[in-house]
């Protein structure tokens, strides 16, 4: 167990010290504390979260089945490995979001902006660029190693006084009552202890096989893509210019994102040091040829990609994530929200799953603190039922669009292929288009 709750009152006591002796900011800030967010699930989203509510002043405690690694300070000067596997493509959106929370200036160093973007499909005529300049922004977005996101939200999370981070712990039971939450859950050392949990509001952020959901029997629709995403990194002969390039194969979407040049990290396992985010997907069943055998994983992804990278000359390590649609019925009962995976698992080829979930957490987090302004409770189960309602329409334009974009591009019928050739061309030369699109890609439209 990495803090236990003695710790986390004497932190609090501490923190309220503080605030008390500054302004009167500081003193709503304190305040704020009183009433305690339960979160579930320490991954990206559940960290995240917490985070946006130190930023309000708002306490939590979040339980994490795994045990967290610990961090040292010599870790923070490398990658984990030059060629890690999975990344993120984070949307301005979710970048304004850690702006915000004053995150952004310890991720910024690992990350890697997005100048263009290049749609395709292998053997067509069809494709399309957006570039920044034409949209008149900065950057659609930012591509971020797994790792080093979920280092520093951990390093962020341990430092900050509002946070208790409880790992190694086990839901087994949750009790909604009128006036407040309480979860039961085993903690392990050496043994294993028992131990119950109050709050006003619990937030399952425990990812797409959600414990608490089931718990809380709230009902789930899935769909089964039938195919696996094929995760890692891989050199090019040539730097990437901030291009990601989207491109649609029969067997399923391909896309290969910049990321942040090696100098200075450290490594010297790399040839040429160009590197670039691969996710592939294909049929599930064919995964394991690619994820073992380096030579042939390269050589069918250059076939599959043509040129436009340059030359593919280097992979490192992959994984691979069969990937379903999970779709909860409800997001909310009582007292409980279901956020991140656990509220929606998204097919990653638009790369919006975790851009969706900030944005949701981003709301939640806003509507509890405007709640405790007014003095009022954080867990009432009609303001939660408002937050539910208010993320609707951008959940659903996300789950559509990247229904839409996997079941567009992987259909075989010819004259469906020759449509939406026709209409990528579109896209391409209509003006009023390519800013709308890229609004909604970069989280800006909701
Ligand atoms: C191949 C791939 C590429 C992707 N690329 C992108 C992208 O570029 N951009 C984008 O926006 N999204 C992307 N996504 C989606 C993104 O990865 C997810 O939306 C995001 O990881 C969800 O995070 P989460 O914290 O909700 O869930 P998870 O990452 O699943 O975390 C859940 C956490 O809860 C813990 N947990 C589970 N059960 C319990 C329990 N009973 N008690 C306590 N803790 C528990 C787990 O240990 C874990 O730490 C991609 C997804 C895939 C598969």
């Amino acid at each position: 167990m990495m803090q236990n709750t003695d710790i986390k009152a004497n932190n609090n006591e501490q923190a309220d010290a503080k605030h008390l002796s500054e302004n009167s900011d500081l003193l709503i800030k304190q305040q704020l504390t009183e009433q305690q967010v339960l979160i579930v699930g320490g991954g990206h989203v559940g960290l995240s979260f917490a985070l946006l509510l130190a930023h309000h002043g708002i306490a939590s405690t979040l339980l994490e089945k795994n045990r967290y690694p610990t961090i040292g300070p010599e870790d923070d000067q490398t990658r984990s490995h030059y060629l890690d596997s999975r990344n993120t493509a984070l949307s301005r959106r979710t970048v304004e979001i850690y702006q915000e929370i004053g995150l952004w200036s310890q991720l910024q160093s690992h990350a890697c902006r997005i100048d263009a973007v290049q749609i395709s499909e292998q053997g067509s005529f069809g494709r399309a660029q957006l570039n920044k300049t034409d949209e008149q922004v900065d950057s659609f977005g930012q591509v971020m190693e797994n790792a080093w996101l979920g280092r520093k939200l951990l390093l962020a999370s341990q430092h900050e006084s509002l946070i208790t981070l409880i790992d190694n712990a086990a839901v087994t039971s949750i009790d909604q009552q009128i006036d407040g939450v309480t979860l039961t859950f085993n903690y392990y050392d050496e043994n294993e202890h028992e131990q119950q949990l109050q709050g006003s509001v619990l937030v399952a952020c425990d990812g797409r096989d959600s414990t608490v959901r089931q718990l809380l029997n709230i009902g789930i629709t899935t769909y089964d893509y039938k195919q696996t995403a094929i995760v890692g990194v891989v050199e090019t002969d040539k730097p990437h210019e901030h291009v990601a390039i989207e491109r649609f194969s029969p067997a399923g979407p391909l896309a290969v994102l910049p990321l942040t040049d090696p100098e200075g990290d450290g490594n010297d396992d790399y040839q040429t040091g160009f590197r670039r985010s691969v996710v592939w997907v294909c049929p599930t069943g064919e995964e394991t040829q690619y994820l073992e055998d380096d030579a042939h994983f390269l050589q069918t992804l250059q076939q599959a990609f043509g040129q436009r990278a340059g030359k593919f000359v280097t992979a490192g390590r992959r994984g691979a994530y069969p990937l379903k649609r999970v779709l909860a019925k409800e997001q909310v009962d009582g007292r409980c929200v279901i956020m991140g995976n656990a509220a929606h698992t998204l097919h990653p080829v638009a790369g919006q799953g975790f851009n969706l979930c900030m944005r949701d957490a981003h709301v939640l987090a806003q509507m509890l603190s405007t709640q405790v302004l007014k003095g009022g409770d954080i867990g009432d189960p009609q303001l939660l039922k408002r937050y539910e309602k208010s993320r609707q329409t951008d959940q659903k334009r996300v789950i559509r669009f990247c229904d839409a974009v996997v079941h567009g591009f992987t259909h075989p019928n010819p004259a469906i292929k020759l449509a939406r050739n026709v209409a990528l061309v579109a896209f391409d030369k209509l003006p009023n288009i390519k800013p709308l699109v890229a609004n909604y890609a970069m989280g800006l439209k909701s």
